[in-house]
């Protein structure tokens, strides 16, 4: 996804956007203020916030508070930030409603995978076994009054892979609000979250890659709503020339098969993340029955599947009114 940022002025306000390299991805945040010291000190508080979820939730980082989690004996509590706190319980949320599609207990999943990838082969039925009997979002305990979060059985390991991007657009998000911006855009690795207007005081556009070739899909205008995109083309593993999702089907344990591509505007970054990853895992039929039984979020949704000379497109009843290309 690609943030186009409008360049015209209104009077009395200015436009300010910088990209970064962060959290391994590109990351754009153009803040409209009052003047251009309080949109450079709104982008400024934006990127705080950034550096902080990567802190505190990152699953590379030995010393992140998950990479803690990860290692902390069984039935012990670990003291959490409220931000990784929150971050968990939403996580935890999302897998209840989802019927267990959406899994942060996957890591080890995710793990057996990787390495089987780097030695061309794949899992065996043994070692799904034994790594199935980790996952579970059951396995994780909160403690909303300790703050405090542990893991149930030694092996039970964390990933906010699927989330903490979505979660992170939101708290920047909220820092720039804060720090006086009116108009915000927060583009990390092409997850946006869109609030107000841009510089020419219209919603902001933003553009969805095409999932099978270069160049953007579709434009979509939004203000107070986030877009997020996953898929099998985004990032993936190939053992003996077959492509494997880096989504991991927690009710099978293998790769998710299903739609090469997911667009889920919601209202806010969580949301849209977590939703874009368990609509990458359920088919397109799961999906729409799962949205149809009124306990999911509201969403609108768009899949993508077929080939580059055809691709094939469903879309829920809302998503055509955010598309203007
Ligand atoms: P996304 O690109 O937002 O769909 O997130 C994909 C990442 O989420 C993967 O790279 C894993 O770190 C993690 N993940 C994989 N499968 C799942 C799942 N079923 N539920 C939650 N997180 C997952
Ligand atoms: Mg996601």
């Amino acid at each position: 996804m690609l943030s186009i940022v409008g360049c015209e002025r209104e009077s009395g306000s200015a436009a300010v956007s910088r990209a970064r390299e962060i959290m391994g991805t590109f990351a754009t945040l153009t803040a409209i203020a009052p003047d251009k010291a309080m949109a450079t000190a709104a982008v400024e508080a934006g990127y705080a916030r950034l550096e902080d979820v990567n802190r505190l939730m990152s699953d590379y980082a030995a010393d992140s508070e998950i990479g803690r989690l990860n290692r902390l004996p069984a039935g012990e509590s670990l003291p959490v930030s409220p931000e990784t706190f929150e971050c968990l319980q939403r996580a935890l949320e999302v897998g209840r409603v989802s019927g267990g599609a959406f899994d942060v207990t996957c890591r080890p999943l995710v793990a057996l995978w990787k390495s089987a990838a780097r030695e061309s082969r794949l899992p065996n039925e043994e070692e799904l076994a034994r790594v199935r009997s980790l996952i579970g979002t059951d396995k994780i305990i909160l403690d909303a009054e300790a703050g405090t979060a542990a893991r149930s059985m030694y092996g039970v390991q964390v990933d906010l892979g699927g989330i903490a991007k979505g979660y992170a657009l939101d708290l920047a998000a909220e820092a720039m609000l804060k720090a006086g911006a009116a108009g915000v855009l927060v583009d990390v690795g092409g997850d946006v979250r869109a609030i107000g207007t841009n510089a020419a005081d219209k919603p902001w556009r933003i553009g969805v890659k095409h999932p099978f070739q270069q160049g953007i899909y579709v434009v979509l205008e939004l203000s107070n709503r986030a877009v997020a995109t996953s898929g099998v083309q985004q990032r993936f593993y190939e053992i003996d020339g077959k492509r494997y999702s880096h989504i991991i089907d927690p009710r099978t344990g293998r790769p998710a098969e299903q739609s090469p591509s997911v667009t889920v505007i919601a209202a806010d970054g969580l949301t849209a993340d977590a939703w874009a990853t368990v609509f990458s895992v359920l088919t397109i039929e799961e999906g729409r029955q799962l949205i149809a039984g009124g306990k999911t979020p509201q969403l609108e949704v768009m899949w993508i599947t077929g080939s580059v000379a055809e691709p094939i497109e469903e879309k829920t009843a809302g998503f055509d009114s955010y598309i203007v290309e």
